[in-house]
């Protein structure tokens, strides 16, 4: 259960980290991550991407760690994790290649999960899971709150009402179902959802998937604008596995 625990660690306000949020799905900016001690990316059996662009990282991993990236293009490559789980750069206090680690690395934000009241998956993501249940946003009004509870309904109708999907389309990995959720939930703050049919509304959250890099979302502070997909047509993201780590490419 969310929010559960005693200990809470503040995840800032909620609008500047859903801007910001949104810009780095649309590869404007990167975000910084308040990460702290905490290391539960490096030990939770991801496995990471690891892009051309990666070239520091790439230098430095070495060759028996990376295998292709099934899909993608040469250059594109995948490092996996040992059987306790670590990747295989974690030194059991830190990463030993920090300042040069790769971009999916410095993109991983746990706070997606809190945002959509899931968890970032099973037991082996145990230490995530105890920082998402610990993080606690600040609302600066009633609209943040409202912004919140939408992210939050439409990924609980994502999760629960996959079938409702043309395809049966919908991401079923946490982080798919997190990324999808923040970039449809306009879908959500309209009253009117409340009238559509779960194939309407499945119906209605691809298309403001496809509308996201539209100023769709002008009640967002901040506005909004990107690229356009569809988790059913372009991206590969509709099928990530559980264990793979990449906020960046699900679009
Ligand atoms: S490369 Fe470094 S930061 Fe990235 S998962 Fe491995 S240990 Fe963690």
């Amino acid at each position: 259960m969310l929010y559960a625990m005693d200990e809470e660690i503040h995840a800032g306000d909620f609008d500047a980290w859903l801007r910001g949020m949104i810009a780095s799905l649309r590869g404007d900016e990167g975000t910084e991550v308040p990460c702290g001690s905490c290391v539960g990316c490096c030990v939770s059996s991801y496995h990471i991407p690891l892009r051309p662009e990666d070239r520091a990282a790439l230098a430095r991993i070495p060759a028996s760690a990376l295998v292709d990236a099934p899909g993608l293009p040469a250059g594109h490559a995948m490092m996996g994790y040992g059987p306790d789980g670590h990747c295989p750069m974690f030194d059991g206090t830190g990463c030993t290649i920090y300042p040069h680690r790769p971009q999916t690395c410095r993109d991983y934000d746990c706070r997606i999960f809190a945002a959509a009241g899931i968890m970032a998956g099973g037991p082996e993501k145990r230490v995530i899971n105890e920082r998402v249940e610990a993080w606690r946003f600040r609302y600066a009004d009633a609209d943040a709150c409202r912004r919140h509870a939408a992210i939050r309904a439409t990924a609980a109708f994502i999760r629960d009402r996959w079938q409702a999907f043309p395809g049966l389309c919908a991401p079923t990995a946490p982080t798919g179902i997190a990324v999808l959720a923040l970039k449809s939930h306009q879908v959500f703050l309209d009253p009117a959802h409340e009238e559509l049919a779960d194939e309407e509304r499945a119906r209605a959250i691809l298309q403001a998937n496809r509308d996201f890099g539209r100023p769709v979302a002008d009640d967002l502070p901040g506005g909004a604008g990107g690229p356009q997909s569809s988790p059913c047509e372009t991206s590969p993201s509709a099928s990530l596995g559980s264990n793979q780590v990449d906020l960046g490419g699900i679009t």
